[in-house]
């Protein structure tokens, strides 16, 4: 009789070729899973993870994220957007051959894999785009693409801060919307991810 070993299904087999989004603000890995087409991809989504920095060789745990494991899986710059916006201090790694060869992360992170001797790859900025496309959804139920569809895009008016809202002008029917009235295709709103404005410096 053959024995099943239950650490046989918890195993997490590393990715090879793929995406891994780390540090995603707690409560936004599934709504950006959710975003993105992974049919017939496997995907780990580990929701709620210890973060943990090294202070004096110490490991301090000083907050919680998500992470998005994604095998086979590619990002648009759309998806990278959506990113920016509901998560501005994740960091997106793009693996291939098992080795991260690039990642896209804020300026301070990005700063400190410049300037660390651990990490080698590319860097990219993560930054709010000037323009969205088919990611959103117009505002306006009158507007064309809501009415009969086509591609969209989107202005980015207002990038947020702290203080300010995302501000996005719809490049058909020209209606500025802002903040938790922002929907994304799939019928997610920004509220949907609670709070939505930036904690950036
Ligand atoms: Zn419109």
């Amino acid at each position: 009789m053959v024995k099943t070993d239950i650490r046989n299904y918890l195993r997490i087999r590393p990715i090879e070729e793929g995406i891994v989004i780390d540090h995603l603000r707690p409560g936004t890995g599934l709504f950006i899973l959710n975003l993105l087409n992974y049919e017939g991809l496997r995907v780990t989504p580990g929701l709620n993870y210890d973060t943990s920095k090294e202070i004096d060789g110490e490991l301090l745990y000083d907050g919680k994220k998500d992470i998005m494991f994604i095998e086979g899986g590619e990002l648009t710059s759309d998806h990278i957007g959506a990113i920016s916006i509901v998560s501005p201090l994740a960091v997106i790694n793009h693996i291939k051959e098992s080795k991260v060869i690039n990642k896209i992360a804020s300026k301070d992170r990005i700063a400190e894999y410049a300037t660390g001797e651990e990490y080698s790859g590319k860097l990219g900025v993560l930054e709010v785009p000037n323009s969205l496309g088919n990611i959103l959804l117009c505002a306006n139920p009158k507007c064309t693409t809501n009415k009969e569809g086509g591609d969209r895009c989107f202005e980015v008016i207002q990038k947020p801060t702290e203080s300010l809202d995302l501000v996005v002008g719809c490049g058909y029917c020209e209606k500025e919307f802002y903040g938790d009235v922002i929907r994304f295709y799939t019928g997610q709103r920004l509220s949907d991810v609670g709070k939505t404005r930036y904690y950036l410096k």
